[in-house]
């Protein structure tokens, strides 16, 4: 289980990304991160894997902090999916899934770019796993199209078998065809591993598609927390106008609302 308790994030410069947030991620659920830019979202996700140091609060994995001590083992359990791929482009697509070991293994073996034969089979089962042949192993990452690179990443988020999945907006740049597919990948591998997903999103309807549960973000705060039945139109304008959900407009109003093409583009 994921619990973030009372978590805050003032950046230097006086930003206030993350007020006083407080959920529980029970292991298993696919929880969506849904809001607009600059919600929040990317800095919530980041504290999981200690990739930002929060101002107050702290996140829990089962249990345990973050921290100097824990991250190497912290680090082996959570896994991420980036916007933009984050593949190391002139490099084979191999090389980048058996990136996906490196928090654990020595740095030695990693430079020398030596694997063990289990490592590399893991690798091609997971590339065979998000669609990808044995004739993509060896050609560079930065030839791949987005959406292949994307089926790249999620390969290498695999590699460990993590328990957590990070996932910050993998399909902002994809088309939604694409889109539907890649997260249809990244739900089924953690399904068949029971790990826990944080995705965050920006599109309301892949939200409501995949998520076991949606956290609605604001302005640092979450101000909607359910399933997607309960993420009802009303509420889809609560969260992108600001309004408090319990006092939000109904029926054609709110209809009219949602379908305004820049809740989309958010
Ligand atoms: P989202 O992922 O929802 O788009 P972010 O978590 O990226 O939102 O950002 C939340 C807020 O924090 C925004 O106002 C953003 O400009 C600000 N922010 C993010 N990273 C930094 C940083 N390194 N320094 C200062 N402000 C930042």
């Amino acid at each position: 289980m994921i619990r973030f308790e009372s978590l805050q994030k003032v950046w230097p410069d006086g930003t206030r990304a993350i007020s006083d947030v407080s959920l529980d991620i029970p292991r298993g659920q696919f929880c969506v991160i849904l809001g607009p830019s600059g919600a929040g979202k990317s800095t919530l996700l980041r504290a999981v894997n200690g990739l930002m140091q929060p101002t107050a609060g702290r996140v829990l994995i089962d249990g345990t902090e973050f921290n100097t001590s824990t991250q190497k083992q912290l680090r082996q359990r959570v896994a991420m999916i980036h916007q933009h791929f984050n593949l190391t482009n002139r490099m084979s697509v191999a090389s980048n899934v058996l990136a996906g070991l490196l928090p654990a293994v020595s740095t030695v073996r990693a430079l020398s770019g030596w694997f063990k034969p289990a490592h590399r089979q893991k690798a091609c089962q997971l590339l065979d796993r998000v669609g990808l042949s044995p004739a993509h192993l060896r050609r560079r990452a930065g030839d791949l199209s987005g959406g292949q690179q994307q089926r790249v990443g999620i390969a290498r988020a695999f590699m460990l078998d993590p328990e957590v999945v990070l996932a910050d907006e993998p399909v902002a740049s994809l088309d939604p065809k694409i889109s539907r597919d890649i997260l249809t990948l990244i739900r089924d591998a953690a399904r068949e591993r029971n790990a826990t997903v944080l995705c965050s999103l920006h599109q309301i309807d892949l939200a409501r598609e995949f998520g076991d549960r949606i956290v609605g973000m604001r302005d640092g705060s979450v101000v909607f927390d359910g399933t997607p039945a309960e993420f009802t139109d009303e509420r889809v304008h609560a969260l992108y106008r600001g309004a408090h959900w319990e006092d939000t407009p109904a029926g054609e109003e709110a209809e009219a609302l949602v379908h305004e093409p820049q809740w989309v583009a958010a």
